[in-house]
C-alpha cells in the first residue's frame, strides 16, 4: 500500500496500492468551482489500485475538453455554521 486516507468523519476510507501515473495542478473552471481556489492539486492512479470503503455518490460532468469527470461526494455530507445550528 502506497497511500491511505479518509474523509474528515472517517465514513469513507481508501487505500491505493500503486504509484500515481500523473500529478499536477488543474486550473480549469470546473476545478476552481470544485475547490473554491485558483487550482486543484490532483493525482491520477490506475483504477485497479483503488480500494474504497464507504458510500459515495458520484456526479459526472463533461469537461471543457470533452472528457467525463466524476467527482465523489459523501452521501451524508452537509455543512452549517454555529449560527445556523441555532436557527435551523
Ligand atoms: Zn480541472
Amino acid at each position: 500500500m502506497f497511500y491511505s486516507g479518509s474523509c474528515l468523519c472517517e465514513a469513507v476510507k481508501f487505500t491505493l496500492n500503486e504509484q500515481p501515473v500523473m500529478m499536477g495542478n488543474c486550473h480549469c473552471r470546473d476545478c476552481q468551482r470544485w475547490t473554491g481556489c485558483a487550482y486543484e492539486p490532483a493525482m491520477a492512479f490506475p483504477k485497479t489500485s483503488l480500494k474504497l470503503h464507504g458510500v459515495i455518490r458520484f456526479h459526472d460532468k463533461i469537461s471543457d475538453q470533452g472528457n467525463t469527470v466524476s467527482r465523489g461526494f459523501l452521501s451524508r455530507m452537509r455543512w452549517r455554521s454555529n449560527e445556523q445550528k441555532h436557527r435551523f
